[in-house]
């Protein structure tokens, strides 16, 4: 295997587009892949189908506002690669939506689908909207148009959707009631991340940051630290960090600081995690619930000495400005893309190990995948099945990764990228290309 730099990569793939992640995601993607190419033996005709999705939808779409004016929104479904299975990945409502955006995301997708070994590959799709400007009726109009718009290159045997920023629960049934609707028969696995009423799973919304606990614990385990008293920051305390802060609490680690968008609280001796409202409970409370301690700003949070900093609340908060003054001993990615391209490198030449997204926070489509077995198989699994079935596989995707991890040769990314461009290599070698 060879060791490969950021500043070899291909530097003119830069984008000026602001996107609803701070650093651009499709670069990042390209520039992740690439230094993973150079690790694994793989044909390079493979890589260069990888560099480009299978394709991208974009989809006008008409919603009748309350007012009774018509306006029209840009939908988009990117889907990267199915070589592995159908197409997985998250629908997002956000202002920024961009194709570009939904690209790179679909490719995170590929990667993750495959480093769990779920016989899934990525999309990721959307509408270019702000959520928080619709009122209920507007985004049910919405959702039920884009899914006809998008009807025809999805289904549970072709490509499944799943709620992402700006979507939830109810978006998902919607979206199922539309696409059946127009099937003609109630097909529950096109989707999802349903309300468990719907044929959702028991356990969805926990396991990202479960999973971000379980890796965080290997993680601790491999460089030798007692997860009793291990301290723990985590920057974003809604489903995946409140989450992935009680589990590790429950397990004996001191969390001990933790943050919304509004600021962090901080306790050295460990936050009592039960008195601080989540952002389900109650958004951006954080900092200013009842006897809320010592504050601290995000910036302040992500370059406290800790034994793990888990960023979980948006991408590219490790940046090249601030890798260098990262304090922790170790950082377990919990948002999708926290840490830039550049900062990897930082972080790798002063011996940061970043644990990363693809792996961590892959809870949650594990337990899609077990959503969609239940819905296809028409079965209900109880929490405790789901939660011990999540374990299960996430230790197993460790090893796995571990087992490839060479710390003289290579960051726990691109272990993580090795065992998924792998997987899909072979997977690509026995179909074929069909050039
Ligand atoms: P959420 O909306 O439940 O919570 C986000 C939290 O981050 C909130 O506390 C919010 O106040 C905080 N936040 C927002 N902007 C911030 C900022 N600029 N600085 C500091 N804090 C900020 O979101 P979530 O579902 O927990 O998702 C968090 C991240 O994890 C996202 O990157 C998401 O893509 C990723 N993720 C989510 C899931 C999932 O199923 N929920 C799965 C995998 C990955």
């Amino acid at each position: 295997m060879q060791r490969h730099t950021a500043q070899s990569a291909d530097a003119e793939r830069t984008s000026e587009t602001t996107t609803s992640e701070p650093s651009s995601t499709l670069e990042d993607a390209l520039l992740q892949l690439e230094r993973a190419a150079e690790l694994v033996d793989v044909d390079p005709n493979v890589i260069e189908r990888l560099r480009h999705p299978t394709r991208v939808v974009q989809v006008s779409v008409p919603l009748r506002r309350d007012s009774g004016e018509v306006e029209v929104l840009s939908g988009y479904r990117a889907q990267h690669d199915d070589v592995r299975g159908p197409y997985k990945g998250g629908l997002r409502y956000h202002p920024a939506v961009t194709a570009e955006e939904c690209t790179g995301l679909a490719m995170w997708m590929t990667w993750k689908c495959a480093v769990m070994d779920l016989p899934f590959g990525g999309a990721k799709g959307g509408i270019a909207v702000d959520p928080k400007a619709l009122s209920a009726a507007e985004t049910e109009r919405l959702t039920r148009r884009f899914a006809e718009e998008i009807r025809d290159v999805i289904g549970p045997t072709r490509d499944v959707p799943a709620p992402d920023m700006g979507t939830d629960a109810q978006t998902m049934a919607w979206f199922m009631d539309a696409y059946s609707m127009q099937e003609g028969e109630t097909i529950p696995g096109v989707v999802t991340g349903k309300p468990p009423v719907i044929g959702g799973s028991e356990g969805r919304e926990e396991a990202p940051g479960r999973s971000v606990a379980i890796v965080a614990r290997e993680a601790a385990r491999y460089y030798g630290k007692s997860i009793d008293g291990l301290t723990v920051a985590v920057q974003g305390f809604g489903s995946v960090g409140a989450n992935a802060a009680r589990l590790l609490d429950e397990w004996g680690a001191a969390v001990v600081a933790v943050s919304d968008v509004g600021g962090a609280v901080y306790d050295p001796t460990g936050l009592e995690l039960s008195a601080i409202p989540d952002h389900e409970t109650q958004p951006e409370a954080v900092t200013t619930f009842e006897d809320a301690p010592e504050q601290r700003s995000n910036a302040e949070l992500l370059e406290l000495d800790v034994d793990i900093l888990i960023p979980a609340a948006i991408g590219g908060v490790i940046t090249e400005a601030n890798a260098d003054v990262i304090a922790a001993d170790i950082i377990v990615e919990g948002a999708n893309g926290p840490t830039t391209f550049d900062a990897d490198t930082v972080l790798e030449d002063r011996g940061v190990p970043v644990i990363p997204d693809i792996l961590a926070n892959a809870g949650g489509v594990t337990v899609s995948y077990f959503e969609w077995l239940q819905d296809i198989n028409r079965q209900s699994w109880t929490e405790a099945e789901i939660e011990a079935k999540l374990t299960t596989k996430m230790q197993s995707a460790w090893e796995d990764v571990e087992a490839v991890y060479d710390p003289a040769m290579m960051t726990w990314r691109d272990a993580a990228y090795a065992v998924a461009l792998s997987r899909i290599a072979r997977a690509k070698g026995a179909r074929g290309l069909w050039p």
